[in-house]
């Protein structure tokens, strides 16, 4: 590593000028730290990865030499104190060989198979779509060349990310590779360009680190449709007794209830439910353990894929409990309650109906009062589930939380169906 503190802060303007004409001031600025007695790293490719890892690489203050099949046209796309120059030139200098090439195209580089003895190639290739089957592109390149230690990384990390510099949702890089000693250089840059490396072992793991940034909601599916079918369900029930019951026996026209007054009674039912499924799969896992008389057993595959869903449940609870909240305060902004509210007043008007009635008013109170709590508690679910507030408390607070409010919420339904009862 080189002395960092006899670096200039300020190079002399005699580097400094010859740059302006091509690499504008913004990107002169990032790249003003690179020094001659800076490690030296290759980037093979010309395209927006390259120039992007080009730039961030540069900032770090590392030496950077680009690899390209016709060289002459794209070194003015990047700043000058990077070297563009033919791909055999950069595999000969550079030690730590970055091959931003499509994978379709890692067969036109056998020709540096010698060159690239003993060195490290780091692989960034994504695949097209998901593969469940290997091999990954990763161990493809490192049976083409298998004097090279080949190490699977920054494939997680967009160009735009490389461009912006790391921020808090995108740090982390993944990397895999059966070389320790190429695996410490990788990450050791990672660190340097700001980012944290999460080692996840030897290269036959490419093939998930491949399929990192194809995955789409994995996680969600089964809750989503989970949600869906109980609204569905609820929405069926509600729809039968409060729409169609009453037009099928009197003949009474409430169709306009469908849009808001209907949903407004499913969203809860779904949202309870869903609540309950939250908690459920920890009973049952306690049972099972009980019964099978030992924890050392894995639990069957279904119970163990609900487990993992129960953050994504719980967070499909919520939603459906904010929209209830929602829906609630929209109810009386409608035509048919004005209308609903002028018969009313009309009635008591007339003498036809009592003009207080304490018993409903006390039900209304605690009705609204009870759902509000109810929201709170589930708004705190939701939160305590983003991972950096989790990681804020420990396992005792965590888990506290959680049980409190299971209680909490248990409580409440029992409070609602009370007083429904009692009024
Ligand atoms: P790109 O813009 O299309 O650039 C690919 C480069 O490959 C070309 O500029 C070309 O440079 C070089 N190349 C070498 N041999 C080639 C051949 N036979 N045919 C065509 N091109 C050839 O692609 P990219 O977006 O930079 O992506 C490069 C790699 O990075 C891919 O494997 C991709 O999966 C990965 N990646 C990209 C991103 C991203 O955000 N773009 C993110 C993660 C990973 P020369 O013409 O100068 O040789």
């Amino acid at each position: 590593m080189p002395d960092d503190m006899s670096r200039p802060l300020i190079r002399d303007d005699g580097g400094a000028a010859g740059g302006e004409g091509r690499g504008g001031g913004s990107r002169r600025l990032e790249a003003s730290l690179s020094d001659p007695t800076d490690p030296l790293v290759g980037i093979l490719g010309t395209g927006d990865f390259s120039r992007s890892l080009a730039q961030r690489l540069l900032a770090a203050g590392y030496q950077v030499v680009v690899g390209s099949r016709t060289p002459k046209r794209f070194v003015a796309l990047f700043p000058e104190e990077v070297e563009v120059m033919s791909q055999m030139e950069v595999v000969s200098q550079a030690d730590l060989v970055f091959v931003a090439v499509y994978p379709e195209h890692h067969s036109t580089l056998a020709p540096l198979k010698a060159a690239l003895a003993r060195k490290t190639l780091v692989d960034v290739s994504n695949g097209l779509r998901l593969s469940r089957d290997g091999p990954s592109n990763a161990e493809l390149l490192a049976d083409m060349f298998p004097e090279s230690c080949v190490v699977k990384a920054f494939n997680t990390v967009s160009a735009w990310t490389l461009q912006t510099g790391p921020r808090d949702g995108s740090r982390q890089i993944f990397l895999c590779g059966d070389s320790l000693q190429a695996k410490s250089s990788v990450a050791q840059l990672c660190r340097r360009l700001g980012f944290v490396p999460v080692d996840v072992g030897l290269l036959s793991s490419a093939l998930d680190v491949e399929n990192l940034p194809l995955h789409l909601f994995p996680c969600w599916r089964a809750p989503l449709l989970c949600t869906l079918l109980l609204f569905a369900f609820f929405y069926a029930y509600n729809f039968a007794r409060d729409v169609l019951q009453p037009y099928v026996k009197h003949g009474k026209n409430v169709f306009h209830k469908m849009p808001i007054e209907t949903v407004n009674v499913t969203l809860p039912s779904a949202a309870l439910v869903l609540l309950s499924l939250v908690y459920l799969p920890g009973l049952c896992a306690a049972a099972l353990q009980l019964c099978r008389g030992t924890k050392y057993r894995r639990f069957p595959g279904w119970l163990d894929r609900w487990l993992q869903r129960r953050k994504q449940l719980g967070l499909c609870s919520f939603l459906c409990a904010a929209l209830h909240a929602v829906y609630s305060l929209v109810l009386p902004m409608r035509k048919s309650a004005h209308n609903k509210l002028l018969a009313m007043a009309l009635k008591q008007a007339s003498g036809a109906a009592e003009s207080y009635s304490e018993g409903e008013v006390w039900r209304m109170e605690l009705y609204l009062s009870v759902g509000i709590m109810a929201l709170g508690l589930l708004s705190l679910l939701a939160v305590t589930s983003l991972p950096s507030v989790a990681n804020a408390v420990n396992w005792r607070e965590f888990s506290f939380i959680q049980e409190g409010r299971r209680i909490w919420l248990l409580q409440l339904q029992e409070q609602i169906k009370r007083k429904k009862k009692a009024f």
